[in-house]
């Protein structure tokens, strides 16, 4: 069987499944940067940040005062941004668009889609898979921004729940009052998406383990256990993050850890992972270069950017992955020493073939990314701040996923500061910019 009938099997089982939902295009973005004329009157910049948003700009709904006052700094007279910016979140239960009006209406600045990156958003390099059968597990607009990635063939964990009433027992207030009909025309699972933390953990870790253990068809007994499984894509490893509460909420990072250890339990093998993507993966930072380097080109801007900013308030996950993407840049014209550094994290290479079609965009032509820690969020959000960044190191757990391997030089920050105001401070100082 070809290709293209294997791509128009999948489309046509997700139809058949689907009869009558239609599905309406993503809404066209509002204007972003692009189109935005030059004319900056100082010299054109050859730095650039990426700002982590919870923790660092807001706390759950309230903006970080200091967060305003950066990006006061950050606008020149001509109403634009003096350098180019790019925002990088882990969150992914939200539209790229909807989150870049969230900033716009919190940071007093018109934030385009483009500058925006979700958790999810590097799926779109995954085109590998986007004909395929994909099971997406999480909450808000799954369904949607998986289309608005590129799958075109994806069902739900409601979908797999509706389709197979019997599988999901934990709550017996929801179990089925009566024997379902068998359900025999539901498409094979050929892979799975892992957005985010779902609501109602058992019936997701149910039956997401259904469909490993199943090959795809959780209708289907199996006389063994399938191994290696179908791929997993997993966005956000972030095991806490902080909102309103004083303390570090669940993140996806703890989901992961139940679906990995679950799946170990009952099977006495390792759950793998086709890709992690988010902070502190590679492919994550690559794109946001790939991001900076298109806002140059549309400002304008003559020069090349050097150095990245990596400003964020979670040592494992935005110090983490600022510091390795810098370690990759350094290892970048070693070939030798890039495949270690992907195998380190068992990654593969997203700029080779068939992982990536912007894989010619993704060239490494930066000098360094800094990362600076700030003390608004999930770090030290009571505790002053250390003189010395080699004290920053308070983690005695390892909180990064369990495919990383801890390095504790990893997660000491290039810088430590109290809030992004002083951050972009501190950096203006330190590439001779004015503060206005
Ligand atoms: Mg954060």
């Amino acid at each position: 069987m070809g290709l293209g009938s294997l791509r128009s099997a999948s489309t046509a089982a997700v139809r058949r499944w689907r009869r009558g939902v239609p599905w309406a295009p993503p809404p066209r973005p509002r204007r972003g940067l692009g189109g935005v004329a030059p004319g900056v009157s100082e010299s054109p910049p050859t730095f650039g940040f990426l700002f982590d948003i919870d923790g660092v700009l807001v706390r759950g709904r309230y903006v970080i005062p200091a967060a305003q006052k950066a990006f006061r700094k950050l606008i020149g007279s001509n109403g634009q941004l003096r350098v180019p910016v790019v925002f990088v979140t882990n969150a992914g239960n939200c539209l790229q668009h909807v989150k870049a009006q969230e900033l716009s209406d919190a940071l007093g600045l018109e934030v385009s889609p483009e500058q925006v990156i979700l958790s999810h958003s590097p799926l779109r390099l995954f085109r590998q898979f986007h004909e395929k059968c994909m099971l997406v597990s999480g909450q808000g607009p799954v369904e949607e921004n998986a289309r608005n990635m590129g799958f075109r063939n994806v069902v739900t964990i409601q979908d797999v729940r509706k389709a197979f009433p019997l599988l999901d027992m934990v709550d017996q207030s929801r179990r089925p009052k009566e024997l379902p009909p068998l359900t025999t025309d539901f498409p094979t699972i050929e892979g799975i998406i892992l957005f985010g933390e779902p609501v109602r953990w058992e019936t997701s870790l149910q039956l997401i383990i259904d469909v490993l253990l199943s090959n795809g068809n959780p209708g289907a007994e199996l006389a063994a256990v399938p191994y290696p499984h179908i791929p997993i894509l997993a966005c956000n490893m972030d095991l806490l993050w902080m909102a309103e509460a004083k303390m570090p909420r669940f993140g996806h990072g703890t989901f992961l850890v139940c679906l990995e250890n679950i799946y170990k339990k009952v099977t006495g093998r390792e759950l793998k992972y086709e890709a992690l993507i988010g902070k502190p993966s590679i492919v994550t930072y690559q794109y946001a270069e790939y991001l900076i380097k298109q806002q140059v080109e549309r400002r304008g801007w003559p020069s090349s950017i050097c150095r990245l900013y990596a400003v964020g308030d979670n040592p494992m996950s935005d110090i983490y992955g600022a510091n390795f993407y810098n370690s990759y840049i350094k290892a970048a014209g070693q070939a030798h020493a890039q495949a270690e550094v992907k195998r380190s994290v068992g990654m593969a290479d997203p700029r080779s073939e068939g992982h990536s079609e912007l894989g010619k965009d993704l060239y490494v032509s930066l000098e360094s990314c800094k990362s600076i820690l700030v003390c608004t969020g999930v770090y030290s959000h009571h505790g002053d701040v250390p003189t010395d960044p080699h004290e920053s190191v308070t983690e005695t757990v390892f909180h990064g996923h369990r495919d990383f391997h801890f390095d504790p030089s990893l997660v000491e920050a290039s810088y430590v500061v109290e809030d992004v105001n002083e951050a972009v401070e501190l950096v203006f100082k330190k590439e001779n910019w004015s503060q206005e």
